[in-house]
């Protein structure tokens, strides 16, 4: 991909726009661009840098993000919607070609290195919801105040906050680690491996910090204790490179497999609800560690039935009408509903399966059902909105049924409890 019209190759000690940001390190790629920490000199913070393809067609997709980015960035002065924010944006010429560059607020690890975290086996419950309150406000915004259909919600495109003390992160600290200038080979080298041995090779820098700040050893068994003893963890919702607006919407052929919705496989209209499925499959994935839908990999009928018998085994059979009502309907299902190639559906209903393969309690498991099945409606229409979501008891339960004193004591109460029980695991450890 680094060819012409593909990546820009970017390197340690790069500066761009005029020398205005001066990049330190890479966080993350995608399909469209690659992301790196950089320094802002005029403004002396860190940003994330992200550095298109340079073919006309993600140019042109770039210049669609921009526009939306700078609408939601516009509707938010006070920061307070969950949502990225871009800060600048120019264009750069390489040997492949001219980049669109965008620059955002320097943000954490995405939500599938925090499940990566928990060794697959999902966060506590109480997390799970933080990070759902989240999401959900950022959807709401996006939906109901700009009609924007976010249309690639994944847990990698949802980013943590950096939650740690400035003074402490070695990433945040008021110094760059490679300053801007320092062409010359021995001082990016010497920067380099002051980099590395801050970060280590294979941790990117906010997963080391806040590792560190949790004092968890990576695989340790009791990264899920710690996990539940941090502070609040918050996240944004990021990467609009594919998002439109529900009256402008640019193709029919969204989302990522996984979380893609039922409308969106049959091709039928999909809205704003088709986020709201994503969402409901993210918060899943959260609380269990496993992709709620991991249909076959492949683009023909097989894999398409192999998705929807996936999503009717454990929601049901879908109404006869949503079934048939897609442009490739005709292809997946015959006259009287059923799939084609797939006779036999093995029905396994939400609640059983948190139950029986996850070890849920009855109690947590049903909770967690009855916040979920509406969300995954195969109705579009019947689905919740982000709104309404946020208004659930699965959501705000706690703070709704319990005085602030209680709260503050149940919260106490649990702290205490998670601390014995780090304690009592250190202890078994030693011995
Ligand atoms: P995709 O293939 O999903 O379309 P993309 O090329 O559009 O990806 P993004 O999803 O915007 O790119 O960014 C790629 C990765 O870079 C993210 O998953 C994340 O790990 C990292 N990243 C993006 N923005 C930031 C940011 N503001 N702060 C820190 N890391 C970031
Ligand atoms: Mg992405
Ligand atoms: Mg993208």
């Amino acid at each position: 991909d680094y060819r012409r019209g593909g990546y820009h190759a970017v390197r340690i000690g790069d500066a761009f726009k005029n020398g205005r940001y001066v990049v330190q390190s890479k966080l993350g790629w995608g399909h469209f661009s690659t992301v790196w920490l950089g320094w802002d000199t005029q403004k002396s913070r860190y940003v994330a840098l992200k550095v298109q393809k340079s073919a006309q067609h993600y140019t042109e997709s770039a210049m669609d993000e921009i526009t939306i980015l700078q609408q939601v960035a516009e509707g938010d002065p006070e920061d307070q919607k969950c949502v990225v924010k871009l800060l600048d944006h120019f264009k750069h010429s390489g040997p492949n070609g001219q980049h669109v560059c965008m620059v955002f607020e320097y943000l954490g690890d995405n939500l599938l290195t925090l499940i990566k975290y928990s060794d697959y086996r999902g966060l506590p419950i109480h997390r799970v919801k933080e990070i759902c309150i989240n999401i959900l406000q950022g959807l709401d915004y996006l939906h109901r105040q700009l009609s924007i259909i976010h249309t690639d919600l994944k847990p990698e495109n949802i980013l943590l906050l950096s939650v740690i003390d400035p003074s402490k992160d070695p990433i945040k600290s008021k110094t760059p680690l490679i300053l801007p200038n320092s062409r010359d080979k021995s001082s990016i080298e010497s920067a380099v491996s002051r980099l590395n041995a801050n970060m280590g090779r294979e941790t990117s820098a906010a997963k080391r910090a806040i590792l560190e700040r949790e004092g968890i050893k990576m695989g340790s068994r009791s990264t899920r204790q710690n996990l539940l003893a941090s502070a609040d963890l918050r996240c944004k919702l990021v990467d609009f490179g594919n998002a439109c607006w529900t009256h402008k919407q640019f193709t029919t052929d969204i989302q990522t497999r996984q979380y893609r919705c039922p409308e969106v496989v049959l091709g039928s209209k999909y809205s704003t609800s088709a986020d709201l499925w994503s969402f409901a499959c993210i918060c899943f994935e959260l609380a269990t560690g496993d992709v709620l839908f991991d249909p076959l990999n492949g683009d023909s009928d097989v894999h398409f039935q192999d998705h929807l018998a996936l999503m009717m085994e454990l929601l049901g059979m879908m109404p006869r009408k949503i079934a048939l009502g897609g442009r490739y309907s005709r292809d997946f299902f015959n006259k009287f509903g059923d799939l084609r190639h797939i006779r036999r559906l093995r029905f396994w209903p939400l609640n059983k399966v948190l139950v029986e393969k996850y070890k849920f309690s009855e109690r947590d498991a049903s909770e967690l059902t009855e916040f979920l099945v509406p969300i995954l409606d195969f109705v579009p229409e019947k689905r919740p909105t982000a709104a309404q979501c946020l208004l659930h008891p699965w959501i705000n339960r706690i703070p709704c049924s319990l005085e602030p004193n209680q709260a503050q004591e149940t919260q106490n109460s649990q702290k205490k409890r998670d601390k014995d029980e780090k304690e009592a695991m250190e202890i078994g450890m030693r011995n």
